[in-house]
């Protein structure tokens, strides 16, 4: 993303100019500002979105105020098969879509904005599912009192989302908080809006207007717009530990509900048996190496065990030097850029930082190329620091980049400890054959998600979410739905009077 001011060498693959939705139109910002959206891949512009302010965020509130009581009485299964038809017309739309990810965010293409985009329309059919089960209880009392639950939703919701991973994260906003009968304001990423802006063509074709409204726009302006709304009655929001503190201090000044996912610095713990292929490569994908590192989960702090450690290191560098760098749409690329100049510059300070490290083993990597095809765009290699130590602020600090750090270590209490010497508490994985050892480690890991011999993403249906300073409330499943979007009403009634 880039400032209007600068000079715009536009894409090739340009898309013009794309507009918000407010209240079921097509919009621009009320004072016609705009952002320029930058593909990382060659810095070249992609096209604008407006630049969302106050006055555009209070017209999304109200108009999801407005449409909240009608949406609201809809029957859940009605609401429901809203989103399976959105689902089905997003199908044949996945590949257009997916391109589109790739082009702003950096993400390569076949690895991973393919996968994001199936993720997307998997979530709106899960929870089309599950529309019915906002179920409410009863209590036992005696034959003349009938008391009871229900389940309501709030009213509207402010959910906000990063660029890292904008359709899967906005889908998990949009349907559990649209099928459980609540109104959205959804604030995108300025630097990743145009894909979930294309999706929310498709559902605005089958929802009434203003149920979804989707705004572009800074953080600063346009999201602080929206956690200041006093119409907006929950906050929902995915990005750093920083801002979701302050979204928080936001939600406290009108005591409205905050779910957070935010930040992590996830250990990985490589036991003295499973100095194997198969480990090296699942440590990989848990580090999130094909979407160059910018992965809440990453399993950025790789703890190996002494007797292992150079035998483990040796292969994982064999096999992260095997990987393809390159332009996020071609096919041959494993991973793409990183997302922009600003995060670009931040990895390199850290890099920077690892090398002058006295003891530290640059085993792979480094700084990035200053010419060359890669220094077209915001590329950068995998990256890994051996011998480090868990005090170093390179292990401490989300580097949200293609580094690893491997530190070694000798014994289980030991490495425990320093996995959980962290105020991050997103994931974790365990690496071993010994099955006891590695439940014993993933439960002392204080982690919201503990991964043992796999490294991949989550999966629809597992309440994911994060311990500690990695947030608050959970996504990705039923229950996370019912704890973020609904609330609990009781009635009870006596029956003779
Ligand atoms: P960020 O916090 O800077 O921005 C996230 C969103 O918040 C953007 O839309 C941004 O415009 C908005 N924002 C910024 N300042 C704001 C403010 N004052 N008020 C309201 N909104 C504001 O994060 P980022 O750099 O875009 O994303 C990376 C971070 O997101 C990482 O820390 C990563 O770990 C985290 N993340 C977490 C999860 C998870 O599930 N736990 C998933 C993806 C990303």
């Amino acid at each position: 993303m880039t400032s209007q001011q600068t000079t715009p060498v536009l894409s090739e693959h340009h898309v013009g100019d794309t507009l918000m939705l407010i209240d079921g139109e097509w919009t621009g910002a009320a004072d016609g500002r705009w952002i320029d959206v930058e593909s990382p891949r060659d810095r070249t512009v992609l096209g604008r979105v407006p630049r969302a302010g106050t006055e555009d965020v209070d017209r999304a509130v109200t108009a999801a105020a407005r449409a909240f009581p009608l949406w609201r009485d809809l029957r859940p299964r009605d609401r429901g098969d809203v989103f399976r038809r959105i689902a089905d017309a997003l199908e044949p739309e996945q590949e257009r879509i997916a391109r589109l990810l790739s082009l702003e965010n950096g993400n390569a293409l076949r690895t991973q904005s393919r996968g994001e985009t199936q993720f997307l329309v998997d979530a709106f059919r899960y929870f089309a599912g599950v529309a019915g089960e906002a179920k409410g209880e009863s209590i036992p009392l005696n034959s003349l009192v009938l008391d009871y639950s229900r389940r309501e939703p709030l009213g509207v919701v402010g959910a906000i989302v990063p660029w890292n991973a904008p359709l899967m994260l906005s889908a998990l906003k949009i349907a559990p908080a649209l099928v459980t009968g609540n109104t959205l304001v959804l604030k995108l990423a300025e630097d990743a809006p145009l894909a979930a802006l294309a999706v929310a063509r498709i559902c605005q074709e089958y929802l009434p207007d203003g149920v979804l409204n989707v705004v572009t726009g800074y953080g600063t302006e346009a999201g602080e717009a929206l956690t200041s709304h006093p119409a907006v009655a929950k906050l929902s929001f995915t990005g750093s530990t920083a801002v979701g503190r302050r979204v928080m201090e936001k939600g406290a000044e009108r005591i409205v509900p905050v779910s957070l996912e935010l930040g992590g610095k996830s250990p990985q713990i490589v036991f003295p048996d499973a100095d194997e292929d198969w480990v090296v490569d699942g440590t990989i994908t848990g580090m999130r190496f094909f979407r160059q590192g910018q992965s809440c989960t990453a399993g950025s702090r790789l703890f190996i065990h002494e007797a292992v450690f150079d035998s483990f290191v040796d292969k994982l560098v064999d096999r992260l030097s095997e990987l393809v760098v390159g332009d996020p749409l071609d096919e041959a690329s494993d991973m793409g850029t990183l997302v922009n100049g600003r995060q670009h510059g931040r990895v390199c300070e850290y890099i920077a930082e690892g090398i002058a490290q006295p003891g530290v083993d640059l085993a792979l990597g480094g700084l990035p190329p200053v010419e060359g095809p890669l220094a077209e765009g915001w590329y950068q290699r995998p990256t890994v620091f051996a011998h480090v130590s868990n005090s170093w602020r390179i292990a401490a600090e989300e580097i949200f980049g293609p580094v690893v750090c491997a530190i070694p270590w000798r014994d289980e209490d030991e490495v425990v400890r320093m996995a959980n010497d962290t105020h991050y508490g997103l994931a974790g994985f365990v690496w071993t054959h010994d099955l006891g050892r590695a439940l014993r480690t993933a439960h002392a890991l204080e982690a919201g998600w503990v991964q043992v011999n796999q490294g991949g993403g989550q999966v629809l249906g597992q309440s994911y979410g994060g311990f500690k300073q990695s947030g608050i409330g959970r996504e990705f499943s039923l229950e996370g739905m019912l704890d973020s979007y609904t609330q609990r009403k009781h009635v009870s009634v006596h029956l003779e009077r």
